[in-house]
């Protein structure tokens, strides 16, 4: 990941990219623009340009650019690099923050103080900079925002601030004097059918979803999800109307389609969840046994299906046996 990765966002990368080049990276930055379209990625491109030994641009590639963009796997989910600070709703719990309750509604001043202000008076542990990223900033509580003035305006040397918001409006007057501003426009179809396809959407799926998505990629991707869940609800269905069919002509038909790993791999996990729904409400002993036994032919098969390549074989033969039950 680089800037590089960034599709459909020329001005707001030109922009990032003179300020690095001329060695002008401002101490605080506003990314503007709607959700889904880069900013939080742009974010971390920065954080790497400022972070990476090689400098330029960050080589996206070096031991300091990829803990920038790896987030740690156990909580908080933070960046693995010690000079990446996030402060985002919710990203730390209770205890951590010194709180009586987690963060629900707003970031709170205790996030502010315990991430932000009190690392503020260290410097950087690896040296080249540091990067706060505020991630939808218009949530900062007046308490917190009002906290982070001061270091917004005067931050200690080699720091970098980023807050990223899709309702700018939002934000106290005083913290948009203090920064500025970078727009992120939203995607063309071009760009957010590009970014699905890297992901590995089918051209299809991601016509569909471009269609619905108003040049957000989060919302392109939440109806990638969707497409994908109303897929495996009709497999569900049409799987079980065959199960109890009175012969196997829909079995086989069925097991005829042939779909991407992945998707199939989806549907037998729809499958199995249904019948494991069905199993435990189901009204007598007997039912619930003979779903139970059907839920374990889905599970076996999935356990199976990496090995085996012939997805039409494995799909008859454990719709055939889930007939059998
Ligand atoms: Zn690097």
């Amino acid at each position: 990941m680089s800037f590089a990765g960034i599709v459909g966002q020329e001005v707001a990368v030109t922009t990032l990219r003179r300020a690095l080049s001329a060695g002008r990276v401002h101490h605080a930055y506003r990314f503007e623009g709607p959700r889904g379209v880069g900013k939080h990625l742009a974010a971390l491109s920065l954080a790497q340009a400022l972070l990476c030994p090689s400098g330029g641009e960050g080589c996206g590639a070096c031991d300091a650019c990829k803990r920038v963009v790896t987030v740690a796997s156990s909580e908080p989910h933070v960046p693995q690099h010690p000079d990446v600070l996030m402060v985002e709703l919710g990203l730390y719990d209770a205890e951590t923050l010194g709180r009586k309750s987690d963060e629900t509604r707003d970031i709170s001043v205790a996030q502010i103080r315990k991430v932000v202000l009190a690392r503020m008076p260290f410097q950087p542990h690896e040296g080249r900079a540091r990067v706060v990223i505020v991630r939808d900033a218009h949530l900062l509580n007046v308490q917190a925002a009002n906290a982070l003035l001061k270091t917004l305006e005067e931050p200690p040397a080699r720091t970098h601030f980023v807050l990223t918001t899709p309702r700018p409006d939002d934000l106290l007057d005083t913290i948009r004097s203090r920064t500025l501003r970078v727009r992120f426009g939203p995607l063309g179809d071009g760009a957010l059918t590009e970014l699905l396809l890297r992901r590995g959407i089918t051209g299809d799926q991601a016509a569909r979803a471009v269609a619905l998505a108003g040049g957000s990629a989060e919302a392109a991707l939440a109806a990638v999800d969707q497409d994908e869940a109303s897929d495996e609800a009709a497999f569900v269905e049409a799987a079980e109307a065959a199960v109890v069919a009175p012969d196997s002509t829909a079995v086989m038909k069925l097991a005829d389609v042939k779909v991407a790993r992945d998707v199939f791999r989806a549907r037998l996990l729809a499958l199995a969840r249904e019948q494991a729904r069905r199993c435990r409400a189901a009204a007598d002993a007997r039912a619930a046994e003979a779903l139970a036994a059907r839920y374990s032919i889905v599970v076996d098969a999935l356990d199976v299906l990496d090995r085996n390549p012939a997805q039409p074989l494995l799909l008859e033969s454990v719709l055939l046996r889930m007939r059998a039950v």
